[in-house]
């Protein structure tokens, strides 16, 4: 299989998705002030920004090392939920690519269940509780399928994109059983969850990246 991204671009997509995830900070509050504590947004700008500032010491190294170090800034830069969630997730998929300086779709899919295991070992969460499981999972389970098979990786990107949108838009019409949002109950239905569309937010980045390279050529 053909490498579709190699190390430089690697850190071209973390750079992305720190600056798209602290320029969304105020939706992101705004979500969660609905349904939960009013802090996912500057949450997320904090452990991005922690990300921004380490990844200078970080760059030589291999792929997973760079992902591992990552996951490991965001649990320890993050006070709320998310941070050791999304941070356990990035520590899994690194530990899947220690040494790599290329990576590609196989590796894409591996990567991506990891980060799913991640977030359910350590939240325990199912599909349809209205958390960031319901963006990340359906993505996991298309890399991971059969209908992967015989398509380019252009066509297999917007899929992704396509699929992670409807996940986190899926979230608006489910009744929260995890996290801070499940104390609503019932009044947690018709609002997004804030995890939700902050893991689109990281799919829609990576998504935007790779397709950037391939127009490239
Ligand atoms: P906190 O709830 O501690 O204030 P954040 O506001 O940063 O943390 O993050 C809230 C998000 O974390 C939720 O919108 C949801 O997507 C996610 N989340 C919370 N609990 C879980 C869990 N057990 N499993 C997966 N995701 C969860
Ligand atoms: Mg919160």
């Amino acid at each position: 299989m053909s490498v579709v991204c190699d190390k430089n671009k690697v850190l071209v997509i973390i750079k992305a998705m720190a600056e798209k995830l602290i320029s969304e900070k105020e939706y992101l509050t705004e979500l969660d002030t609905k349904i939960g504590d009013g802090d996912h947004g500057i949450s997320m700008e904090r452990g991005f920004s922690a990300i921004q500032n380490k990844l200078p010491e970080i760059e030589d190294k291999d792929i997973g090392t760079i992902l591992k170090t990552l996951g490991m800034t965001l649990v320890s830069s993050v006070g709320g939920a998310s941070g050791p969630l999304l941070g356990t997730a990035f520590m899994y998929a690194g530990n899947q690519v220690i040494g790599k300086e290329s990576l590609n779709l196989e590796d894409g899919a591996k990567i991506a269940k990891a980060a799913l295991d991640g977030v359910l070992k350590r939240g325990k969460a199912n599909l349809k509780d209205k958390t960031m499981v319901d963006t990340i999972s359906p993505v996991v389970d298309f890399l991971n399928s059969s209908e992967v098979e015989g398509k380019d990786a252009l066509e297999i990107l917007k899929s992704v994109e396509e699929i992670a949108k409807q996940g986190m838009e899926s979230t608006k019409s489910l009744m929260a059983l995890k996290g801070r949002a499940s104390f609503l109950k019932e009044r947690s239905i018709g609002h997004l969850d804030p995890g939700a569309v902050s893991s689109y937010l990281i799919i829609q980045t990576i998504v935007k990246e790779l397709l950037i390279t391939f127009s490239e050529g």
